[in-house]
């Protein structure tokens, strides 16, 4: 069920228990700003999201609202993430779905980190 990402953040959402611990999660990489776990549908060999520890809903509501502090710590938290998988020399995508039309379906900013095989063109 898609959600619309305009409205206001639901600390109750899934992704908000799994970084409160309520809901186990295996934890790939955890730092002040992000956490990292793998998604529990993988949709490719390597299937990985990587969420900011703040509350955030979508990528609009992040990119409008963090602090420097939180951006940049994001950002760098999924470029390690990926490295440390081991995929920089066979690539990898990110995808960070934000509202309806996207279909995001968990209201907690996330970025997946595709790989591990062959993903083709963008959209397909
Ligand atoms: O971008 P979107 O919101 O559609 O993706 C949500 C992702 O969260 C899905 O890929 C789903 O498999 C994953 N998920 C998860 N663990 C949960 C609930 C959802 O990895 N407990």
């Amino acid at each position: 069920m898609p959600v619309d990402a305009t409205l206001p953040y639901d600390d109750q959402n899934i992704f908000a228990k799994i970084l409160r611990g309520e809901i186990p999660a295996t934890r790939l990489y955890e730092d002040d700003y992000a956490l990292a776990f793998p998604d529990i549908n993988p949709q490719s060999p390597t299937h990985i999201l990587v969420i900011p520890k703040g509350a955030y809903v979508s990528w609009d509501d992040f990119s409008a609202h963090a602090s420097d502090a939180e951006i940049t710590g994001f950002v760098r938290a999924v470029g390690t993430v990926a490295r440390d998988a081991g995929l920089v020399a066979s690539g990898y995508r990110l995808l960070a779905n934000a509202g309806l039309d996207s279909h995001q379906e968990v209201p907690h900013l996330h970025v997946h980190i595709f790989a591990g095989r062959t993903l083709g063109p963008l959209l397909a």
